[in-house]
């Protein structure tokens, strides 16, 4: 199965991904994850991503369109992936078409992550996770039980996204705006897409996916 997460930066689609690949097995394919360690590796990717990711910009549609086949030609994906984070323009969303065509596999769902975007800068700007487990906090709403030590691995090491801060989100959100919200009449058209309330708690969030997942077929890795 072929699912999108879809909604604005903060929405929690990062967050819903990984409760899928524990829960159902999937494959989670983050065209930002691929980003940000291209540039930490300092290969021509990073080198061009780097400084417009920082800029809250998105990278050129051909780029990236170029790094997601790369993607879904490695055998993980062959039984279904959920895409975090791409398509965001109307070009991506035609080469999404084109390559899981070519594969002979096509999307099976959108499902969009509603949010109250005066929440997002909070939700966003406040974020961190452990630099060892990649578990996530929040200064507001999430801290470690022990001040400065990860609940899961006891690691004292933290890191922020550099792109976490309140410029960079606001750019984040007008791009999000001008390229990416007009893609969902889209596949809205296909009869395709299935709304949650992102502003529930994660868990409840969760549920609800996984009750839609459940409804066209997926089943829990646990039944
Ligand atoms: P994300 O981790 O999904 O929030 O993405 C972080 C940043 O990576 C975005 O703000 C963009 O700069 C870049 N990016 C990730 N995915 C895409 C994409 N599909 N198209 C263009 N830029 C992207």
């Amino acid at each position: 199965m072929n699912i999108i997460l879809f909604g604005p930066p903060g929405a929690g689609k990062g967050t819903q991904a990984h409760r899928l690949v524990h829960d159902f097995g999937m494959v989670q394919l983050s065209t930002g994850d691929i980003l940000r360690q291209a540039v930490k590796e300092g290969t021509e990717v990073g080198k061009i991503a780097g400084e417009l990711m920082k800029a809250g910009k998105l990278i050129p549609d051909d780029l990236m369109i170029r790094i997601l086949g790369e993607r879904l030609d490695k055998p993980d994906t062959k039984n279904g992936v959920i895409f975090d984070g791409f398509p965001r323009t109307k070009p991506q969303v035609e080469a999404l078409d084109k390559l899981l065509a070519e594969r002979h596999s096509k999307l099976d769902c959108v499902i969009e992550i509603k949010v109250d975007e005066n929440a997002l800068v909070k939700r966003i700007v406040g974020r961190y996770v452990c630099s060892k487990c990649g578990a996530g906090y929040h200064d507001e709403f999430k801290r470690p039980h022990k001040e400065g030590v990860c609940d899961i691995c006891g690691s004292t090491e933290f890191k922020r996204r550099p792109d976490d801060n309140e410029e960079a989100v606001r750019a984040r959100l007008v791009e999000y705006h001008e390229k990416t919200a007009p893609i969902l009449p889209v596949y809205e058209a296909r009869g395709i897409v299935a709304y949650v309330d992102g502003m529930l708690p994660m868990g409840n969030v969760a549920t609800k996916i996984a009750e839609i997942l459940k409804e066209k077929g997926a089943k829990p890795i646990s039944a």
